[in-house]
């Protein structure tokens, strides 16, 4: 399926639930959020019907997401469900890890093949703080088991923000020299409207590479399998990699071959702009495959050529990301 700026769109993200067993400062209110309701959510065999007709359109790829997504009940049906279908030839998650090593060997037998962990402080008091209530032992478990199962490349998302924990970011590349993962820097973005996001909390991939520089030796480039807008380096004598995702300082929109889903079944043909496609209520109206195969022509040819969040997009966002899927 390509776009109106011949992007060819292969990869679906799919949120499926708002709900997080963590509160990280900068995604959820430490109160939480309110309930929208069994019935307004995709069922399993909804977003399984929703996946299979994309597959025919041209998605080859599919990440879950969230909110938390192993706290979504029957996780693991809708993994084989997906994996099940043909076309489909990966199917990753984005996890925070605190759930995920009990769940690992079922989630891997039932097709998934990589995963993605949020991490954001190595120090266990400031995990604590950052999440609200993480425990740091669970997720560094949870990454070994998933190293263990062979669910690689493993990959380490680390969220970077000034006086928060900017600090360790010596820290994260130190463990990608010593372990083969793929730690990735990530700009703080603001999306949605949480009093932690300040634009003097943002630290730009060219200060992150600064500080990094200073002390390791950035070797070349490499691929990534399912790397996406990342740029990623190995580091000199390191057995893991590094990678950028410098979403507000250099927008890789040039590159996007995604769309996204909601919990509550809105398809979104960029992460940064409020046009929403009501694909729950063409479900709840009986939609036919074919009306809604047309609902996902729709969104890919009015996907935007560029997000605008670096010029203030941020301030009018109505979702956050638990919200919509980061
Ligand atoms: N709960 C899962 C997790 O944390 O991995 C999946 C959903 S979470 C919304 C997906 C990713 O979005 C996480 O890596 C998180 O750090 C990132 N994220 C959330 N809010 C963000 C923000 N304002 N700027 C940058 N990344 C953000
Ligand atoms: Fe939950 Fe992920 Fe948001 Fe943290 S970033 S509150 S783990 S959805």
């Amino acid at each position: 399926m390509f776009d109106n700026f011949a992007r060819n769109i292969e990869y679906l993200r799919v949120s499926v639930t708002n709900k997080c067993n963590l509160r990280c400062k900068y995604c959820m209110p430490e109160e939480g959020i309110a309930d929208i309701g069994h019935e307004n959510i995709l069922s399993i065999e909804e977003i399984g019907r929703l996946v299979r007709i994309g597959a025919r359109l041209g998605i080859r790829k599919v990440r879950l997401t969230g909110g938390e997504p192993l706290v979504r009940k029957n996780i693991a049906t809708l993994i084989a469900d997906i994996a099940a279908i043909p076309k489909i030839s990966d199917i990753s998650i984005t996890t925070n890890g605190m759930l995920f090593a009990d769940m690992a060997e079922d989630l891997k037998k039932a097709g998934l093949k990589r995963v993605n962990f949020s991490l954001d402080s190595l120090d266990p008091d400031r995990f604590k703080y950052i999440t609200s209530r993480g425990i740091l032992k669970n997720v560094i478990r949870s990454i070994s088991k998933a190293m263990e199962l062979d669910m690689g490349p493993v990959k380490i998302n680390m969220v970077v923000m000034k006086g928060a924990n900017d600090h360790e970011i010596l820290d994260f590349v130190e463990l990608a020299k010593k372990m083969p993962l793929n730690v990735r820097f990530i700009e703080f973005m603001p999306v949605g409207d949480l009093p932690f996001y300040k634009t003097d909390r943002v630290v730009t991939v060219h200060d992150i590479r600064k500080i990094i520089e200073q002390k390791y030796e950035l070797t070349k480039n490499v691929t990534i399998q399912g790397n996406g807008p990342a740029k990623s380096y190995q580091i000199r004598g390191g057995l893991g990699t590094i990678g950028f995702i410098s979403a507000m300082s250099d927008h890789f929109c040039g590159e996007c071959n995604r769309i996204r889903m909601t919990a509550d079944g809105k398809l979104r043909s960029c992460l940064f702009s409020n046009n929403e496609l009501n694909m729950k209520l063409a479900l709840k109206n009986n939609a036919s495959d074919d009306k809604i195969a047309e609902i996902f022509t729709k969104a890919i040819k009015e996907k935007p050529n560029r997000h605008h969040m670096n010029e203030g997009w941020g301030a009018d966002n109505k979702r956050k990301m638990y919200q919509i899927g980061g």
